[in-house]
């Protein structure tokens, strides 16, 4: 078995590994390399091989930075299935659609700016500005999408199959272990996907792993420790009931898959105990909407206190006083109702969409909160306001921040480093070797030197391109 490691090698954006079995070929995920415009085109665009002699992809799970490249290898010729969880396959009809759709509108405003400027900005042909990909090219990509349940073996080939266990991460995300035999040898790889935490709401918790050989694990939080997770609902009621005092709005950049939902259900038990008044919240995001409606299809996804939630009859996403806000036209009335309220939106980062109108209309008053809720990568709007700069720039124009700035970080949904090595534990025995990928690279260099003392396994950091023969 041959790995050649292709993306989230030293960074923890493009996810993609390469497999080689017995002349076949499959990939790991086929993720979107996130970062500086001109090398992301060209890193996701120019592909290290021939689609077509792709014999298969195994995704983990649907966030984009993990799926988000698939419309670009079918564009260039991938034909055949995509294997993933059946939740992962309903997540990435909405994702993959809403990217292509994103990248569609970006390469229009940067044709129109660089016929205004003359400029030259990557991914530039004949006078426009080529999208990474079309929703076209993203709903073939969906066509190939073929689910297959957890826990239950996929063979692909007489020699070779993989079983997914759940990764506890984000609906339907899995660590996939896959089982090859070369030349009379049995080799098992599992491939780590993103590991989750244990007692996340909604979604179930990691499984304990099986006994593998080798092991491609992530390492997004190597280094660090998450605050304790019980602590974030009597967190999230003081925001709330503090900003209500004032009579002020919350304002809450969210992620649309996972992060949104975890909101509303907790409000939903907040309002229940009557910790917090019965405010209105909107969830002002077509994509939230349409992946929540994915989550109610996969309560095999939910983990016991959401089960017995909706046994009791009561809609974990749904209650009197929350509204979704699929229109443009409802999302702008937002801006002429008075305080107290709670506005859900996208994007997380503040990067687009249409959160950055509710950031417009409110920073500048004191009464109101932005309540920030999750990882904000330097450089970004999300990233100005966590670090409380005095002015930030929206659309152009640049706000005095005077409203509250509140995080609720508790809710990553990546292991930290205590977590990461209590899901390593069962596995360590038997591994002969660990891939650390998906880290910068202070995060993975801390978690191999833990790993190395604490189970005695060696651990390699590979660079992108660099291939491994296991055996
Ligand atoms: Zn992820």
């Amino acid at each position: 078995m041959k790995i050649t490691f292709w993306g989230a090698a030293k960074t923890v954006t493009g996810s993609m590994h390469e497999v080689g079995v017995n002349g076949k070929r499959y990939l790991l995920d086929c993720g979107m390399y996130q970062g500086r415009r001109a090398e992301a085109f060209a890193r996701n665009t120019q592909l290290p091989f021939a689609p077509s002699s792709i014999d298969g992809v195994i995704l983990s799970h649907a966030h984009i930075d993990h799926s988000g490249n698939l419309p670009t290898l079918v564009k260039k010729g991938y034909g055949v299935p995509v294997y993933t969880a059946p939740a992962t396959a309903d997540l990435c009809g909405a994702m993959l659609l809403d990217s292509a759709y994103l990248q569609e509108k970006d390469a229009a405003y940067l044709t129109k700016r660089h016929l205004r400027r003359k400029t030259l900005d990557a991914g530039f042909e004949n006078g426009v500005v080529e999208p990474l990909y079309t929703v076209v090219d993203a709903e073939q990509a969906v066509k190939l999408f073929e689910p297959v349940d957890l826990h239950t073996p996929k063979v692909l080939d007489p020699t070779f199959s993989y079983e997914a266990y759940d990764a506890g991460h984000i609906l339907g995300s899995s660590t996939l272990v896959l089982n090859a035999e070369e030349d009379g040898r049995k080799i098992r790889l599992a491939f780590s996907g993103d590991v989750g935490r244990p007692n996340q709401s909604i979604i179930k918790d990691p499984d304990a792993m099986p006994a593998v050989d080798y092991l491609i694990m992530e390492s997004t939080y190597g280094d660090r420790l998450h605050k304790d997770l019980t602590a974030v609902a009597d967190k999230l009621a003081e925001i709330v009931n503090r900003t209500c005092q004032r009579g002020g709005k919350i304002i809450v950049p969210a992620f649309a898959v996972g992060r949104t939902q975890q909101l509303v259900l907790l409000l939903h038990e907040l309002f229940d105990q009557q910790r917090i008044p019965r405010i209105p919240i909107f969830v002002d995001s077509p994509l939230a909407i349409e992946v929540t409606k994915i989550f109610r299809q996969h309560t095999e996804c939910f983990d016991d206190e959401t089960r017995e939630f909706l046994e009791k009859g009561e809609d974990p996403f749904g209650f009197s006083s929350l509204r979704y806000v699929p229109e443009a036209s409802a999302s702008k009335a937002l801006n002429d109702l008075r305080g107290p309220f709670i506005i859900i939106s996208a994007s997380g980062m503040c990067e687009g969409g249409r959160i950055l109108h509710h950031l417009k209309n409110n920073i500048e008053d004191p009464r109101n909160t932005v309540l920030v809720t999750g990882f904000m990568a330097e450089h970004t709007l999300g990233r100005k306001l966590i670090d409380k700069l005095p002015e930030v720039p929206i659309f152009g124009e640049l706000l005095r921040l005077r409203a509250e700035v509140a995080k609720l970080n508790e809710l990553s949904g990546h292991a930290d480093q205590h977590e990461l090595l209590a899901w390593v534990k069962p596995m360590a025995k038997e591994l002969k070797k660990i891939f650390i990928v998906h880290g910068e690279p202070a995060q993975s260099a801390a978690l191999a030197v833990v790993i190395k003392q604490q189970f005695g396994v060696e651990c390699v950091i590979p660079e992108r391109g660099d291939t491994v023969e296991l055996s």
